[in-house]
């Protein structure tokens, strides 16, 4: 996706909003603060801010890489944990997309600034006429030589318009891709780092979906969380505690949620754990492509 369809005002100004409320979670993420109380300040100051959210908060803790936010009745709190913060504003159907990660292990200072470096680097490298594989080429060898793997399938990626993962998928490791980043393309880069093999699956937990298409149902919970979804939530992925408050019971809700998945009306975002129990860290930034270079708009 190029910026000739998406607005760049409106992206710069998700963009910015997505990085204060990052900046602002390096302050809230303390060891015995609630996960939840984190994800909920978080999303209320980029709605106080008169912006929606690209995707529900994501804070994924150790050999968690991604996609766990907090459910509605969470009790975790931060320990001596790694702490990925993933989250982004959205306007218009233009998102960001931003993360960092705090060491509160105070034995990982190492392995984030491993990912915090192939991110700089990777953006140093940036210009228009640049192969995609030299990008991931430029994050992998960042990695390997402080000591790290870098996560091989997981990596950055375009942004559209209601679009977070569009093409081009940019590695974190040579994959050979000879395609040229091109004058205007809007891309996040996120290289992930772990001391494990450099891989994820998914786990068990799953508190985030996204709407994948109209089904009809019989039960009423499940008729209220499809019509809840389809209305609010059509395009980008949403937190089950954003719907947790229209149901009863946790059973009823969890209920709803299986009658959709079954019907395939919504698909999950599982949690991705490192395949070997590593630890991981990431730092993510969205940039636009120049002629030159590129500028960081996540900044
Ligand atoms: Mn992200
Ligand atoms: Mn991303």
């Amino acid at each position: 996706m190029d910026a000739g369809t998406i607005d760049m005002k409106v992206l710069e100004e998700v963009c910015k909003v997505s990085y204060r409320a990052l900046e602002r979670a390096k302050g809230e993420v303390k060891p015995g603060a609630r996960l939840l109380d984190v994800a909920v300040s978080l999303e209320d100051y980029i709605r106080g801010e008169g912006y929606g959210l690209a995707f529900p908060v994501n804070i994924s803790l150790n050999s968690e890489a991604a996609h766990y936010t907090p459910s509605y009745d969470d009790e975790k709190v931060f320990g001596e944990d790694v702490v990925k913060i993933d989250l982004g504003a959205e306007k218009e159907g233009v998102l960001g997309d931003c993360a960092a990660t705090i060491d509160l292990s105070g034995k990982n200072g190492d392995l984030t600034e491993a990912s915090k470096l192939a991110l700089d680097n990777a953006i140093a490298s940036i210009k228009a006429g640049v192969e995609i594989g030299s990008i991931g080429a430029e994050i992998e060898r960042t990695i390997s030589s402080s000591g790290f793997n870098p996560i091989m399938n997981l990596g950055g990626h375009g942004i559209g318009v209601n679009d977070l993962h569009s093409e081009p998928f940019i590695p974190n490791y040579d994959n050979g891709d000879g395609t040229l980043l091109e004058e205007g393309m809007v891309i996040a880069i996120e290289p992930f780092a772990t001391t494990g093999i450099g891989s994820v699956v998914s786990g068990s937990v799953q508190e985030i979906f996204s709407f994948a298409g109209e089904a009809l149902f019989r039960s009423l919970d499940a008729r209220k969380l499809y019509g809840e979804v389809k209305s609010h939530y059509p395009h980008n992925p949403f937190a089950l505690r954003w719907v947790a408050g229209l149901f009863g019971s946790k059973f009823s809700l969890y209920a709803a949620v299986n009658e959709l998945l079954r019907a395939g009306a919504i698909v999950p975002h599982p949690v991705l754990v490192e395949s070997s129990s590593g630890v991981v860290s990431q730092h993510e930034a969205t940039v636009v492509v120049e002629k030159g270079g590129c500028r960081v708009l996540t900044a």
